[in-house]
């Protein structure tokens, strides 16, 4: 028999995203609206509504639902938002973004990754997303500014090439941390042309962010410095 995904999801939201506390109901609807189980390796289906990440392939993981969920909210997202997400996976955040905002731009540096959630997205017919191949350190500066950026990865500080694409008033979430695999998530609100609001949202771990402005493959900090504390070969799942 087939499993019933709906009532699944149903139960997802109610469990492990609004009774930890997601407030905001655009998040839960869009969250309602889109099938998880579309997202995951095949065979991973019957996971999908797991309180955890699954492996995509390419050594990465789709995120935890809390966490896209906890994400998504700090962003506090509105119908006519433009916005960018970097270390788009298999394309799940960006989706639940999708159903929220007026247009989603979404990065991700493995090709293979990209070309499956493509896939995906034109299948359920999320017509508002555009996914490229690259290093999302960079930006997108032909569709700059972004009312929100989301950072799916996490870097050893805030790329300032992101923090110049906000718009002003925009908001960016994003991992950071000095060791990879371990991150505090942080919220950046860019107040003026020169003016930014930090604040911190607590502790994470994500799959490092690699690329100029994140770290190098080698997991060195791509300005070159050595990393302190770097937990080597140890990948723990974001979200916990
Ligand atoms: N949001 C995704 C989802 O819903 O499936 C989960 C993304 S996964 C936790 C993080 C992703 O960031 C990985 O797929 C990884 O390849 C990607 N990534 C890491 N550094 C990147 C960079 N500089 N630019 C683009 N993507 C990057």
């Amino acid at each position: 028999m087939m499993p019933d995904y709906g009532r699944a999801r149903e139960r997802m939201v109610d469990t492990q995203i609004a009774r930890r506390g997601v407030r905001d109901t655009r998040v839960l609807e869009a969250i309602r609206q889109v099938p998880r189980e579309e997202f995951v390796d095949p065979g991973f289906e019957e996971f999908a509504y797991d309180d955890g990440p699954l492996p995509i392939g390419a050594n990465q993981t789709i995120s935890q639902p809390y966490m896209v969920a906890l994400m998504i909210e700090a962003a506090g997202l509105q119908p006519s938002d433009r916005v960018l997400e970097v270390g788009a996976g298999s394309g799940y955040a960006a989706a639940v973004m999708s159903r929220i905002a007026a247009r989603v731009y979404a990065i991700e540096r493995h090709e293979q990754l990209v070309a499956a959630a493509k896939r995906r997205l034109q299948k359920l017919g999320y017509e508002n997303v555009e996914l490229r191949v690259g290093d999302g350190t960079r930006g997108w500066p032909e569709a700059a500014p972004f009312d929100a950026i989301l950072v799916a990865a996490g870097g050893p500080e805030v790329p300032m090439t992101l923090k110049e694409e906000l718009a002003i008033g925009g908001r960016l979430i994003i991992p950071v941390g000095l060791q990879q695999f371990h991150q505090t998530l942080r919220k950046v609100t860019r107040l003026s042309e020169t003016q930014y609001e930090e604040e911190d949202l607590g502790g994470v771990a994500f799959v490092p962010l690699i690329g100029e402005q994140g770290w190098a493959e080698n997991g060195r900090h791509s300005a070159g410095n050595p990393v302190p504390g770097r937990s080597r070969g140890r990948a723990l799942p974001e979200g916990l």
